[in-house]
């Protein structure tokens, strides 16, 4: 049995502020070992489930947070970026039978601890196929689309919430609860890490890979905070305005989908000016 664990950092244990994930600042250096201790948990008890197999793929920023040396030394590691499925990567190879989101939070304009999409600010919302859609809600059609299920979510509450629309069979832990968007109530890492291990061993029966769906395609909606951004998404094929501050595309599968979508989100925010938006 092989896990994937998709590791993002605003879910983190303690983590509620920016410089909290924000990388080169004090406090991100503080949260590396809160985070890394999330994430090793989750690797402990996946293999205390039956586990062969657990391979971590960064997910924040940069991609380069997780302190690799304190990690259980069965697991190995994606660091760094530029990778085809981003998020997910390493889904696509056949052999994962069951994914972890470590980490998550929820959408763009919606209650949640550092809730955002991709971009902080510039994308106020996002909709696949209609319904409201957070990363965890895009990355999971993504890996849905291999075969291959959600077992555990880790962030907030509010994700645990959101993780139950799109994946209602998935083990969740709420390492903090959620007070406004910047503030929660935070449980130590001692603690989170127990309870996550704990799911994590439970998750393992869930990993359990099936024939992949029939493909369909997914249309993608965005809107953004200020209204220029619908020009410079546009210039991405495929993409057009559908809104006064929105756009749209459609994509025959998720896997050009969730490239489309990182194309958009990387061509607006270039186009985010400093001051005005
Ligand atoms: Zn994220």
């Amino acid at each position: 049995m092989k896990i994937l664990i998709s590791a993002d950092m605003e879910g983190a244990t303690g983590v509620t502020w920016p410089g909290d994930v924000l990388p080169g600042t004090p406090q991100w250096e503080r949260f590396r070992r809160p985070f890394t201790s999330d994430v090793n948990a989750a690797v402990l008890g996946f293999f205390d489930g039956g586990a062969d197999e657990v391979l971590i793929n960064e997910a924040h920023w940069s991609m380069r947070n997780l302190l690799l040396e304190e990690l259980d030394q069965r697991a190995q590691m994606i660091t760094g970026k530029h990778k085809t499925l981003s998020m997910v990567e390493g889904v696509q190879h056949g052999d994962v039978d069951g994914v972890a989101f470590i980490g998550y939070h929820t959408g763009a304009g919606t209650e949640g601890v550092l809730a955002h999409t991709y971009l902080p600010n510039s994308v106020t919302g996002v909709w696949a196929n209609g319904a409201r859609a957070s990363e965890g809600l895009l990355n999971s059609l993504v890996v849905a689309e291999y075969g291959v299920p959600v077992v555990l979510v880790t962030g907030d509450d509010k994700t645990c919430q959101d993780a139950n629309s799109y994946a209602p069979e998935a083990r969740c832990v709420a390492v903090k609860d959620y007070v406004s968007r910047y503030a929660a109530v935070c449980r130590t890492p001692a603690r989170t890490a127990a309870d996550i291990r704990e799911a994590a061993r439970e998750a393992a029966v869930l990993a359990v890979r099936h024939e992949p769906p029939h493909r369909r395609p997914f249309t993608i909606e965005l809107e953004f905070d200020a209204e220029h951004l619908v020009g410079a998404a546009s210039v991405v094929p495929g993409v057009e305005r559908s809104g006064e501050r929105r756009v749209a595309f459609t994509s025959p599968t998720m896997y050009e989908g969730i490239r489309c979508f990182k194309a958009v989100t990387t061509v607006v925010s270039a186009a985010v000016e400093e001051q005005y938006g």
